[in-house]
């Protein structure tokens, strides 16, 4: 996702030229307005499962230790005919399928799915905590044509540990990295951190450990208040933390030549910080450039938004059929469903609500404003 708003003509690049500064930022407006008429699809999700080894203290998933959501998983064969169909009409060279769960690597057939993606012509790849990323599933994965991987590693060993609930977890994970580093396939490599009241004051010694094993890039994501994550875990960050996060993405960015760290484009965080912490302003494709396929075959657009907003299911109708005739309230005006206060606000025009997982459908008085928790507005002159 990241990479698509870097791609945005006019999102990247504010110079201390204010007229420029203002014709980029309206052309990155008009940009998403055109991606909103258009959807042209770029990223396609498929949450393999719900089943996952790790029961994690942040997780704001709905994912399960149990079997009892295996019955409602979808057969490789009913994924492979969507992915036919968007072949057809869209060219697969420029849209990346994500496989993700739960743990996908619980499932042993999302290599066939995925192998069978690759030789329609789509990169595919896989989000995972890397626990049974051994050298035979390495290998296996790698023979099926992966393109891309991000593994999750959410610090050094106590924090990770800690927030994975899991002794071991983070020399698994670091073993796994090596092997990563050590044979490089795949085109699109990093490391997501989620950041927590855990491991906010040992960024930086988790940085060098990256960097040390050689991995390209790290992506910040702060905790999110969802799940077991909930407001009473002590898990979420402070007004400081948040700029503590902000001001340590903002200044390795600028400093460090041995890993790329950047922010995730979940949240809008202002001028003063979106030039600073990622290479291009925030975009939330969620249902116009994104769409996900649920484990029960439900459509809806990014897998992290609530599940209420789901928009058919693939045992019902096609995929494009639901992707043309839904999807209505991410591509009109999103006021209709982002909390209350963000109808009038000044910054609406580049934040929309900050991202469409943070609209709560039972509670639109709700809003996690990125701004309101750090108290910052101002102009970026970067
Ligand atoms: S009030 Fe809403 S639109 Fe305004 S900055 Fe906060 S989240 Fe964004
Ligand atoms: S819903 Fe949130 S996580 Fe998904 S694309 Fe939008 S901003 Fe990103």
């Amino acid at each position: 996702m990241d990479n698509l708003a870097r791609d945005l003509p006019g999102a990247k690049g504010a110079d201390a030229d204010e007229a420029a500064l203002v014709a980029r930022l309206e052309r990155f407006i008009d940009n998403k307005a055109q991606l909103a008429s258009e959807h042209p699809l770029r990223y396609l999700f498929w949450e393999s499962t719900l089943r996952c080894n790790l029961a994690c203290r942040h997780c704001g998933s709905d994912c399960l230790r149990d079997n009892s959501t295996r019955d409602r998983e979808l057969a490789p064969d009913a994924v492979k005919r969507q992915l036919t169909a968007i072949a057809d009409r869209y060219d697969p060279r420029s849209i990346t399928f994500a496989i993700i769960g739960g743990e996908p690597l619980m499932r042993h057939d999302i290599e066939e799915v995925g192998a069978f993606a690759a030789g329609l012509g789509y990169s595919w790849g896989i989000t995972t905590n890397a626990m049974l990323l051994d050298a035979d599933r390495l290998a296996s994965v790698k023979a099926a044509g992966l393109s891309t991987i991000s593994v999750s590693l959410d610090g050094l060993e106590a924090e990770h540990d800690s927030l994975r609930q899991h002794p071991g977890a983070f020399r698994r994970v670091s073993d796994a990295l090596a092997r990563l580093v050590a044979d490089p396939f795949t085109r699109a490599f990093d490391v997501i951190c989620c950041v927590s009241t855990l491991n906010i004051d040992r960024l930086a010694p988790f940085v060098d450990h990256l960097a040390r094993l050689g991995v390209p890039q790290v992506r910040f994501t702060p905790v999110f208040s969802r799940g077991r994550a909930g407001r009473q875990s002590g898990l979420m960050l402070s007004g400081d933390q948040y700029r503590q996060l902000l001001a340590f993405v903002a200044e390795s960015r600028q400093s460090r030549r041995d890993i790329v760290v950047t922010l995730s484009e979940e949240g809008y965080w202002g001028p003063n910080w979106e030039c600073r912490v990622r290479d291009a302003m925030h975009y939330c494709g969620s249902g116009t450039v994104i769409a996900s396929i649920l484990h029960d075959g439900g459509v809806i657009g990014c897998p992290s938004v609530s599940r209420r907003f789901t928009e058919g299911n693939i045992k019902d109708a096609d995929f494009l059929t639901l992707w043309d005739a839904g999807f209505g309230r991410y591509r009109a005006d999103r006021r209709a469903t982002a909390p209350e206060r963000c109808g009038s606000c000044d910054h609406w025009d580049l934040c929309e609500g900050g991202g469409f997982h943070l609209f709560d459908p039972e509670d639109p008085g709700s809003a996690h404003c990125g701004l309101n928790k750090i108290g910052e507005s101002g102009v970026c002159h970067d």
